[in-house]
Formats: C-alpha cells, sequence, structure tokens
C-alpha cells in the first residue's frame, strides 16, 4: 500500500515514524513545499528566535533516519491538485499515486492586508524557518519593535526581543491580550510579567496602518498614536490551509472536515493537525497545537493500517499547551471553551498561580504560570474526566489531596 503525505511538518513525521513502528511495509512520500526536512514549529517563537537553539536541534530526525526507514522525501515541491478519481497527486514536480493519502498541510498566518503596509518589507510574520530567518536580521539590527495581537506569537516573540534588549510595544485590538485562548485572570498575570519586564502593552485600540515606504517605519493606531518601530511582528492568527481538499471537493468547515476518525469526506483521505477539522461529541473542533498534531496524526495513522481488518478508533483529544515567555512558562491543560467559572489559585513566588476553569460545576481545562503542580494535578484530573468542585479547588491546601 503506498501512503502520500502531503506536507511536510510536525504531523507528517509523527504520522510516517508510527506507520513503520506500526509494521507498515509499503511505500511512505512525504510531500513538502519547504526545503528544510520536518522540524519542530514550537522553538520558532522562543529558544530558536532568541538564538540559544541550534538547527540542527530543531530538526525532528537526523537526515539519515528518512532513509533508513525507507521514507521519502519530496522537499521543495508543492502539491497543486488531488485527482480522487485516479488517486493521484499532482505537483510541480511531476505526479504520485496512492492509495491512501493524509493531508497534514497546517495553517498560513494571517497577513494585514498591503494597503495598510501589511507586505512592507519590515513586516514579519513567525510561522517557518525562512519567517525567522528574516526576523534574526531585525532583531540583531532594530531597537524598536512594535508587535501586532496579543496571541500567543505576540506575546513569544516580545518576550524574545525585550530579552535580547529591544524596547517593545504590543497592540491588541481586542480588549484584552489572549482573547481568544485564556481567561481574564490568566491575561492578567501574562500582562503582569511583559510589564514587569518592560514591554509596553495596549489593548483594545485598533490599528489604521503600518507606516514607511520601503520598510516599516512606525505603527499608526485608531486612537491617533503614532508609534515608531524599526519593524513590525505581526501575530494575528492563523488560518486552516484548506485551498488543495476544497478544489479536491472534500468538505470543509473550519479546516479540512473529518469523521471522528481522522477520515475526510473520501475515504481514502485523511487528514490531521492543524489543518483538520474532527468530528467530536460537541461538534466539528479543530486544534492548533504541537500536542493535537503528533497525537492525531499517530491515532490517522493507525486506523490507515487498521481499516481493512475493521480495526479503526475515534480521535479522543487530551489537549495540552505551554508558552515560554522570558524565564516564566505557562501550561495549559484541558480546553476552556463554554467556561461559567474561574477559580484562581496564588503560586508560590511571583508571576505564578494557576486559572481553573469550570462548566456546570465540572472542571475543564487549568492555565498554570510557574506552576508545574498545579498542571500536573489539573491535567491528570482533566484527563481521566473527573472534578473536585471549584469550592475544593478554591480552599484546599494540598493541592495533590485533589486527586483523592
Ligand atoms: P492567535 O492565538 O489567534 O492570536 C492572535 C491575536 O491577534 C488575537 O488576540 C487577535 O484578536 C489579535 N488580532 C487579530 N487582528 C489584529 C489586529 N489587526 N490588530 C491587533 N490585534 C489583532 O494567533 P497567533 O498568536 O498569531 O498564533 C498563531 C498560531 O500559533 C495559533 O494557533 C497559536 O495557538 C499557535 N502558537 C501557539 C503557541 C503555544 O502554544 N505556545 C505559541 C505560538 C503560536 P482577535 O481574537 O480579536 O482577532
Amino acid at each position: 500500500m503506498e501512503i502520500v503525505i502531503l506536507g511536510a511538518g510536525q504531523a507528517a513525521a509523527s504520522m510516517a515514524a508510527k506507520l513503520r513502528t506500526l509494521g507498515h511495509d509499503g511505500g511512505i512520500t512525504i510531500v513538502g513545499e519547504e526545503t528544510a526536512p520536518p522540524y519542530q514549529r514550537p522553538p520558532l517563537s522562543k529558544a530558536y528566535l532568541l538564538g540559544t537553539m541550534e538547527l540542527d536541534r530543531l530538526t525532528l530526525r537526523g537526515d539519515d533516519w528518512w532513509a533508513e526507514n525507507g521514507i521519502t522525501l519530496r522537499l521543495g515541491e508543492r502539491a497543486t491538485a488531488i485527482d480522487r478519481a485516479n488517486k493521484t497527486v499532482t505537483t510541480d514536480k511531476g505526479l504520485i499515486r496512492y492509495d491512501n493519502l493524509a493531508l497534514t498541510l497546517g495553517a498560513t498566518p494571517r497577513r494585514l492586508p498591503a494597503m495598510i503596509g501589511g507586505e512592507l518589507p519590515g513586516t514579519h510574520v513567525v510561522r517557518n524557518l525562512a519567517d525567522v530567518d528574516l526576523l534574526v536580521d531585525e532583531l540583531e539590527r532594530g531597537r524598536k519593535l512594535v508587535v501586532i495581537g496579543g496571541g500567543y506569537i505576540g506575546l513569544e516573540a516580545a518576550a524574545v526581543a525585550r530579552k535580547i534588549g529591544l524596547e517593545v510595544t504590543l497592540v491588541e485590538a481586542a480588549p484584552r491580550i489572549l482573547g481568544r485562548v485564556a481567561s481574564e485572570e490568566t491575561a492578567n498575570m501574562i500582562r503582569a510579567l511583559h510589564q514587569a519586564h518592560g514591554v509596553e502593552i495596549i489593548e483594545g485600540v485598533g490599528l489604521i496602518r503600518i507606516t514607511g515606504t520601503d520598510h516599516a517605519e512606525g505603527v499608526e493606531l485608531a486612537d491617533g498614536r503614532l508609534l515608531v518601530a524599526d519593524f513590525v511582528i505581526c501575530g494575528i492568527g492563523v488560518y486552516p490551509e484548506t485551498a488543495l481538499a476544497a478544489h479536491a471537493g472534500l468538505r470543509i468547515d473550519n479546516g479540512i472536515a473529518t469523521d471522528a476518525q481522522g477520515r475526510t469526506s473520501d475515504p481514502a483521505i485523511w487528514a490531521a493537525g492543524d489543518c483538520a477539522s474532527f468530528t467530536t461529541a460537541a461538534g466539528q473542533l479543530r486544534l492548533e497545537s504541537v500536542g493535537n498534531a503528533i497525537d492525531m496524526a499517530e491515532l490517522v495513522a493507525t486506523n490507515i493500517l487498521g481499516q481493512s481488518q475493521g480495526e479503526t478508533s475515534d480521535y479522543l483529544p487530551k489537549p495540552w499547551f505551554w508558552s515560554d515567555q522570558y524565564d516564566a512558562k505557562l501550561q495549559i491543560a484541558g480546553l476552556n471553551s463554554g467556561y461559567d467559572r474561574t477559580v484562581t489559585r496564588k503560586g508560590e513566588h511571583d508571576h505564578a498561580g494557576s486559572v481553573w476553569y469550570f462548566r456546570n460545576n465540572h472542571l475543564i481545562a487549568v492555565d498554570a504560570l510557574n506552576d508545574g503542580r498545579a498542571y500536573m494535578v489539573g491535567k491528570r484530573l482533566i484527563d481521566a474526566g473527573r472534578s473536585p468542585s471549584p469550592e475544593q479547588v478554591e480552599t484546599e491546601t494540598d493541592l495533590k489531596a485533589l486527586m483523592k
């Protein structure tokens, strides 16, 4: 059986490795547009951007591993069409036949429109190696950085730039940072952390345009302020890569839609990672995280091989995330969507604490800043589907007692 994987990121690497671990002895081909072999993305906005992590530690496998495992890497090659009737993929370099096709195409950063300076040199996004290599030059030369967007990309990039000694202002158009992913209490802890490190955070103010003629020079805000900048980083979200799948007539629903097992609307085509939305009891869900890329890709590998024996299983995600900013670590277990109550516990040090999210008095997520114990206890409870009451979380002095 020939298995072709389009997209050469974390999900592709995990899927290919799992297929071999499970004993698949047919062909595996990975097609990726970037020229670098599959690499980790999380360090791009952290240690790699800071310059404390080398490229060889970023790549997921040594150069020889792919050939040793009979995995063909077709890098610097762009898939342009899927012919479902003939089970072939057309690329800019040829035609590839498949029995099963997996789409691990990831997501693409949103950019500001060109008419407001979104494409001016000196306006950056942080998604792949090439983006970061461009940014490293600017970080070395620039003194003033404006970051647009107060999600994890913007906050992590702001922390790196500040660590290097740049003056940093972060602008979030929404009323507060981390509005999409975290509670007000968590946002308050992260804002305080950045302010303690000297980052100016402006919230609830829209952007008019990035100024400059042949390079970004500043940012004009809706309240009339003009922020001077040597360069600008935009961390304003991503959209899932669905164009190829849509063109092939596959169902799209906030991503390439799959059933609970990772199968798209064509049973010979699967999807995993940032680009895929999968069916859950609560509806279609898409997760943007490396943990999801690994777990869903491995499940899809298992299901591709198990389908002929009727041995397939549903994807039951156990979401977790983390973010490093300065010397602080934010760890997140679970998904907080639909929470109706939070309980905040103070940590033992400055910039430490945890926020526990409940829905109908049931624990659904925990954010822990510099509090590994709260994360560990919260994650175990959530993964086991168990919940202490909000009052217990509020008053219990020994966190581990919550697990009894
Ligand atoms: P994100 O989490 O969607 O955050 C983007 C932020 O920018 C949102 O708060 C958004 O506000 C705001 N924004 C949008 N347009 C804006 C504008 N014109 N001016 C000012 N603010 C604006 O996305 P991201 O931070 O770019 O990250 C991209 C992806 O990488 C996400 O999937 C993220 O989870 C992932 N990532 C994860 C980690 C981690 O887990 N540690 C680290 C880095 C990146 P609205 O919500 O109101 O639009």
